[in-house]
């Protein structure tokens, strides 16, 4: 039996060519955002039966990016930029482009520093022209440090076996969304963010597109150790509670351990009352090995307790501080 997708009505812009809008976040990449946009509009010119729209969203750049993303706007106009008040984060540039994109009939986001080669989204596009709603790009190798693969490759691996929803492996941010994924994606307001696996919660049919990720072309990396510890956190805090079971687990564990201790003591003072049991060099180190444990416990709770404090303030996810929509958009 043929079940025709709802999309199917809806799929047709005004125009009656589908529209696909690129979300694009920028933080400090004036060195290399006009060879980017060149290379991406070389690589989607080869498609001019598509609606294209180009949102740049500056991430509170310090330097002169937003200057730059508004003179590529001024010379095509398919290009949208939004500015940020202040740097955000590249979840929440990602997440207001989304929701400034709600009415095209595909977004893809990709970086904007040509890490993810624009004619890999060409083919996401052919994809879902298939009928696949997610096309999610996987990294079939990538070029970055060796530190960087490193503890990318430990962080999937735990949130692989921790995470309750599927998440899949070495994928990151690229990737094109069908319409009706955007807006369910659009009703996820956590402050937490982690697209990624709110996506992969969201369901529908997604599939992986297979890539080489390149070097980054100019300028350098937004994402150092520390915010690279916090967006890990994130991913796991936000789709698994498995931290919170270890420790009544571990509880368990270190009481049964003290129960065969006791046992252990009574024994020798029962059986063999000329014997004593070593004194102060066991307590000190059950002692210190006890509070250890117990404040890294609390740590973990204070870590989802922290969590349910920011989602309780319910805050907006960001502040605009510009929009200059693509002049070709007030003609819709
Ligand atoms: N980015 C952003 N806000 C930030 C950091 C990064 O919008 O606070 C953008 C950045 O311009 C790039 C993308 O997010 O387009 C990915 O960042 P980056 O390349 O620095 O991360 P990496 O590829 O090193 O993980
Ligand atoms: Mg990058």
């Amino acid at each position: 039996m043929a079940i025709t997708p709802q999309r199917d009505d809806d799929m047709v812009g005004t125009a009656g060519r589908r529209r696909v809008a690129y979300v694009l976040p920028v933080y400090n990449e004036e060195a290399g955002i006009a060879a980017f946009h060149a290379a991406l509009v070389e690589a989607t010119d080869t498609r001019p039966d598509l609606d294209l729209e180009f949102v740049y969203v500056d991430d509170g750049s310090r330097d002169d990016s937003l200057a730059h993303l508004l003179k590529l706007r001024g010379d095509d106009d398919r290009v949208t930029v939004l500015s940020f008040s202040r740097n955000f984060g590249h979840q929440f540039a990602v997440t207001a482009g989304l929701d400034a994109c709600a009415d095209a009939d595909a977004v893809i986001v990709m970086d904007t520093d040509l890490q993810d080669p624009p004619h890999v989204s060409l083919e996401m596009i052919e994809m879902w022209e298939g009928g696949v709603d997610v096309v999610f790009a996987q990294r079939r190798s990538r070029r970055d440090s060796r530190f960087k693969r490193a503890t990318a490759f430990g962080f999937y691996w735990l949130l692989d076996r921790m995470a309750d929803t599927e998440i899949p492996r070495n994928v990151g941010d690229f990737r094109l969304i069908d319409r009706k994924v955007v807006a369910e994606v659009s009703r996820y307001r956590e402050a937490d963010r982690f697209l990624r696996g709110i996506v992969a919660h969201v369901g529908f049919r997604q599939e992986a597109l297979l890539f080489d990720r390149d070097e980054r072309y100019a300028g350098e990396t937004g994402y150092p150790l520390r915010k690279m510890i916090r967006f890990a956190t994130s991913g796991i805090v936000g789709f698994s509670t498995a931290p919170l079971r270890w420790i009544s687990r571990l509880g368990f564990a270190i009481s049964a351990f003290s129960v065969l201790l006791a046992l252990y003591v009574l024994g020798v003072r029962l059986l063999r009352p000329e014997e004593s049991v070593p004194g102060w060099a066991f307590l000190g180190v059950g002692m210190f090995l006890l509070s250890g444990l117990q404040l890294i416990m609390m740590g973990v709770i204070g870590t989802y307790l922290g969590r349910v404090y920011v989602e309780a303030q319910d805050r907006p996810l960001y502040s605009l501080a510009l929009t200059a929509r693509g002049r070709r958009d007030g003609a819709r």
